[in-house]
């Protein structure tokens, strides 16, 4: 017998929330919950072949990954045809899956919002991809979008409330709208038989490697009759490096639903290029700025002591401008902890952090004049020193002769050599 997935029921439970109910037969690979989502805008008048899409995004993966057939009563015709394109793009992103199922509809539906002229909006979390791609479309004025459920769990409202006012820090003084979207979407699959049973086809994890993005976007498809949105921008992050969720680019290429479309932004464009761009932006506009990038903190601050905080610190300082004004408090004492933590091998520092900060070497111009205090050492320090002998699994630091300073290491050494001599001497 063929798997099956089996869309039972959409509905709206209240003006804001709509709930999908399905059935399968690999239910082992769910955890039983009923999917749902909520906006922070009215969508009961939408239609079901609309509403079902933020649930389709997150559950055709599995289905087609158990080769499973799809059965729901009512599709969007552009959606309809975009699940067959996203089946051919499936077969060619390196995750090497192979056949897929079929789809089975009672009804497609033609639907024609939103019509030409219409809005964009853009995955804003407040990081620097995000930052970067409202810098290149700022001239649409986007809808910022942030998703509670994603990076942030539903089981805290409290650093979901700290990151949708520092969004909003940045929303209005630019007099953009924003809207909060909430979803048990990370809560209906079971993870870790997905990521053992798929191992060899998802490196970075199943959510990691196929739901975010993909599911992400799927959560802002009814947008297209709320919002009039005919366009949602999503931020490319490192593709090549296994630090981060990312989304195949080949996959975004293929969503679209109604008369709208999902777009990639930043492809190919390296971190320390948009931290560039978002430089010149900041240059250029007295609006406040303040980047949220920490893994370690989901709330709005940048912890300042993780390798991600320190790297994205440097790398705007490199730019130019001074970090303290953008989230990240940078002093000397800071400089010379990063350095040392550098040395001593305190972070996990793999290769992917080796091509990272050579790319942040690479910007640091020891002819250039910084605003902070040590800055000027720093980089002298960072020009001349062996990026690939910082690799280390940070549970291991290296030894005191590492952890003294390098400029004073010669002075260090000859003092420990006059005291043992001295020593040998009284012997
Ligand atoms: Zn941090």
């Amino acid at each position: 017998m063929a798997n099956k997935l089996v869309i039972e029921d959409v509905s709206t439970i209240d003006n804001y929330t709509c709930e999908v109910n399905f059935r399968s037969t690999f239910d082992h690979l769910f955890t039983g919950n009923t999917f749902w989502v909520s906006y922070g805008c009215d969508v009961s008048s939408l239609p079901d072949n609309i509403l079902v899409i933020p649930a389709l995004t997150t559950l055709v993966p599995v289905a087609w990954a158990e080769s499973a057939d799809i059965y729901v009563s009512e599709l969007d015709r552009t959606f309809y045809y975009t699940l067959y394109a996203l089946q051919a793009a499936w077969k060619e992103v390196p995750t090497k899956f192979g056949p897929t199922g079929d789809i089975y509809f009672g009804n497609l539906v033609e639907n024609h919002q939103p019509e030409a002229g219409s809005k964009s909006a853009l995955l804003f979390s407040g990081g620097v991809d995000s930052h970067y791609s409202y810098v290149e479309h700022r001239q649409e004025d986007p809808l910022l979008v942030t998703i509670h459920g994603s990076d942030i769990s539903l089981d805290s409202p409290e650093e979901f409330n700290q990151v949708k006012n520092h969004v909003e820090e940045f929303a209005t003084p630019r007099g953009l709208d924003q809207l909060s979207i909430a979803s048990n979407h990370r809560e209906i699959l079971e993870y870790p038989l997905l990521d053992h049973y798929y191992r060899s086809n998802v490196s970075r994890g199943w959510w990691a490697t196929l739901q975010y993005g993909l599911g992400m976007i799927g959560l802002c498809a009814p947008l297209v009759g709320t919002d009039e949105i005919d366009t949602v921008y999503v931020s490319s992050g490192h593709q090549d490096f296994e630090l981060e969720p990312a989304i195949h680019p080949r996959l975004i290429e293929q969503l679209e639903w109604a008369n709208a479309h999902a777009e990639l932004v930043g492809e190919g464009i390296t971190r320390q290029d948009k931290l560039e761009q978002i430089s010149e932006y900041i240059r250029s506009d007295d609006r406040p700025i303040h980047i949220r990038s920490c893994f370690r903190h989901h709330d709005a601050q940048n912890c300042m002591e993780c390798e991600k905080c320190s790297r994205t610190a440097l790398g705007l300082l490199f730019t130019g401008v001074d970090p303290c004004e953008h989230g990240y408090p940078l002093d000397a004492t800071t400089l010379e902890d990063i350095r040392r933590k550098l040395i001593r091998g305190v972070w996990t520092f793999k290769s992917v952090h080796v091509g990272l900060w050579r790319e942040l070497k690479a910007a640091a111009d020891p002819e250039s004049e910084y605003p902070i205090n040590g800055a000027q050492e720093f980089v002298e320090w960072l020009s001349d020193a062996d990026i690939g002998s910082f690799k280390s699994d940070g549970r291991s630091p290296r030894t005191k002769r590492d952890f003294i300073p390098e400029s004073l290491y010669p002075i260090a050494y000859r003092a420990r050599k006059r005291v043992r001599d001295i020593a040998a001497q009284n012997s």
